[in-house]
């Protein structure tokens, strides 16, 4: 369907609409048409992590409305500054777990891989918000130590792409990267964790899709959807065609007070993936990362919620209610009856 009314952005590449992105909170509150002058405490904290919004994202927004739960995961709020006891840098140890530049092994059989230090929106909720991505940025070149790595731990079956977001690099990137990975016999799954489809669907391009399909490795996309409101027309149709090209589709969720912290908005949320070729897979806990304790929901209600989500859905459409401990081998499932 032609939309009536087209828009610049629409008409724009990703990479143009990345560029362009609003990093000024002025100028999202005029597309929002909401006066900064109500809230002007919500400065001081971009200086420790900077707006980011993609127009596409936006677009999905509620305009006036101070409350939108797609607007509340980017927008900087006073209570970021404030000082939180049990809120810190690095919540989940991953320093500890960091024997090549930018690769991570803390769970049995899979790494993850920092691909890309940009992201397509800043969520004020990111756990890596403060993560030292200077140095964790390998070029090209400086993935084969952290290739060596794989290489050399036969027990490792996937490689995860993670972030930062991983779409954001080209696909001539992705292609030498994937190829890379492809190549080491042992490796037999490619994830890939991202929230373009949902913030930047234009980044679906036939020619990505061609250079996430042509290894011979499983493929996996894992996106970040908080809220159903995120599942508009351009990214259901985005995620259809990933899901044709046999790329499996999964979804986590973070939970989010004031965002997601119902059992009805849980449950469309599923609903809504599911109509999408979608699979829900884990809700996490908020990871207790510095700058975030105001979007934190206690254990206690998490597991009231999710009895609710339970009593409601098909056994396949309820996620996993995780917790990430620092320590642990595997992301650690709250107990629910
Ligand atoms: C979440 C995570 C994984 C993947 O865990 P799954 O349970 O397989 O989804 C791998 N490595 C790290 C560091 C993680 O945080
Ligand atoms: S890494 Fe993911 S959660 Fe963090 S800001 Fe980027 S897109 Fe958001």
């Amino acid at each position: 369907m032609i939309p009536l009314i087209t828009t610049i952005w629409q008409t724009q590449s990703w990479q143009q609409q990345m560029q362009q992105m609003i990093r000024d909170p002025e100028q999202l509150f005029k597309r929002l048409g909401l006066d900064i002058a109500a809230r002007p405490e919500l400065i001081g904290a971009l200086k420790q992590f900077p707006l980011r919004a993609t127009e596409a994202f936006i677009a999905k927004m509620q305009p006036g409305n101070w409350n939108d739960p797609l607007l509340l995961q980017v927008l900087p709020q006073a209570q970021e500054t404030e000082p939180q006891p049990n809120f810190i840098d690095d919540p989940l140890a991953e320093l500890d777990a960091n024997p090549a530049p930018g690769l991570i092994h803390k769970y049995r059989g899979r790494v993850l891989l920092i691909t890309s230090s940009a992201c397509a929106v800043h969520c004020r909720y990111c756990f890596r918000r403060n993560f030292p991505y200077s140095d964790n940025n390998p070029s090209q070149k400086d993935w084969q130590q952290a290739l060596d790595y794989i290489a050399e731990h036969p027990e490792i079956h996937e490689v995860i792409l993670s972030g930062g977001d991983p779409l954001a690099t080209s696909d001539d990137y992705l292609d030498k990267l994937i190829g890379r990975i492809a190549n080491i016999p042992h490796v037999e799954t490619l994830r890939i964790h991202t929230r373009l489809p949902l913030v930047l669907p234009a980044r679906i391009t036939p020619d990505l899709i061609k250079v996430l399909t042509k290894h011979r490795l499983h493929t996996v996309m894992v996106i970040h959807c908080n809220h159903a409101n995120e599942l508009d027309d351009t990214s259901t149709d985005a995620l259809k065609s990933l899901r044709d090209a046999n790329i499996h589709l999964l979804n986590q969720t973070v939970l989010l007070k004031g965002i997601n912290d119902r059992a009805e908005i849980l449950i469309k949320l599923s609903r809504r993936l599911f109509e999408t070729g979608v699979m829900p897979y884990y809700l996490h806990v908020l990871d207790k990362v510095r700058g975030a304790s105001h979007f934190d929901v206690p254990e206690s209600t998490a597991q009231t919620l999710m009895r609710e989500v339970l009593a409601s859905l098909p056994g396949y459409l309820v996620p996993r209610l995780v917790r990430e401990d620092p320590h642990a081998s595997s992301k650690r499932p709250l107990a629910l009856l």
